[in-house]
């Protein structure tokens, strides 16, 4: 008997006729490539409208990195606009000193920012700290990440200030979220957990907020793709926190047998938040003695920071 061959049928879309690219496991929904950019489009604009994560008349500082979660920050914001009035968008992006990387990822984000015509400016770490990553690491270099985000946040606040933006936006996606959640889990660090930096009301802070928080890394990733946005880079040098690396690989193992798991984490984390609203946890916002910058302890982690290098 001659066998017959079967050609694998592509599925179509589930709002129209053309073939699907993308099948959302979470809803059932399989998508041509149309209809997964309004998808993820609107998923954007629902998380920030269920948050108030943006107002009319914002300023908005965002930080770009030039890696891809930046990228598709920038490029969703830049489309949203229209859905608010009044709000301008400028660029931050910190320049940390980290030799065979940054230099690439700067010029990404430059080109970025000049094709939108967006504000642009570039802090580096020497121009704050004195020194590069690079130099400040050397002999540290197993704490590479956890001073490296330190350092980054205050640079990236007096970034915010200095061009006076009413909100800090970063590109953290659904991935770094769960981890991050999870990773407080088993570090017990409650306070930590349940902070929620978009809604701290101190005149120290500008709000910061995470537009892509309820898209994954593969949404992100292939919503760069299919538009030719995507422009590969070169990774950091510095190895990332152990931790982070195994919860991220058990966490996409479990969101594929199991979809829908990073946004479960994320639910129990707002439950969480919501029955502790009102309960004081964390520590009372002081000041640093030696800078004057708001801290959790006596002297603010910059300074501890800083402290080491000079021993
Ligand atoms: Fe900084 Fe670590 Fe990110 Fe490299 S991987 S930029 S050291 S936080
Ligand atoms: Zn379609």
């Amino acid at each position: 008997m001659k066998s017959e061959s079967v050609r694998p049928t592509v599925p179509k879309c589930t709002f129209c006729e053309n073939p699907a690219i993308v099948y959302r496991k979470e809803v059932n929904h399989h998508l041509c490539k149309t209809h997964f950019i309004a998808d993820v489009e609107l998923r954007v604009i629902s998380n920030i409208e269920k948050k108030t994560l943006i107002s009319d008349g914002d300023r908005i500082a965002i930080a770009l990195s030039g890696g891809k979660d930046s990228t598709a920050l920038l490029l969703l914001l830049y489309r949203l606009l229209p859905c608010w009035n009044d709000v301008h968008l400028i660029a931050i992006t910190i320049d940390e000193g980290i030799a065979g990387y940054r230099v690439e990822t700067i010029r990404s984000a430059q080109r970025l920012a000049h094709q939108f015509d967006i504000e642009h400016r570039i802090i580096s770490f020497d121009d704050i700290y004195g020194n590069t990553l690079d130099s400040l690491l050397r002999g540290k270099e197993s704490q590479a990440c956890s001073i490296c985000g330190i350092l980054r946040k205050k640079a990236l606040d007096k970034g915010a200030r200095d061009v006076g933006a009413t909100k800090l936006a970063t590109g953290h996606n659904l991935d770094d979220e769960a981890q991050s959640a999870l990773m407080n889990v088993l570090r017990d660090d409650l306070p930590r957990l349940v902070r929620n930096s978009s809604t701290m009301k101190s005149p120290y802070f500008i709000p910061r907020i995470k537009p892509l928080s309820d898209l994954s890394e593969k949404d992100i990733a292939t919503y760069l793709l299919i538009q030719d946005a995507w422009t590969d880079l070169p990774e950091c040098p510095y190895t990332h926190n152990a931790l982070r690396r195994e919860v991220r690989s058990m966490l996409s193992d479990l969101e594929y047998r199991y979809p829908g798991t990073m946004l479960r984490i994320m639910d129990s984390k707002r439950k969480i938040e919501h029955y502790l609203s009102g309960i004081e946890i964390t520590e009372p916002l002081r000041h640093c003695k030696e800078c004057g910058d708001p801290s959790s302890g006596e002297v603010c982690q910059v300074c501890l920071i800083k402290r080491s290098f000079s021993h």
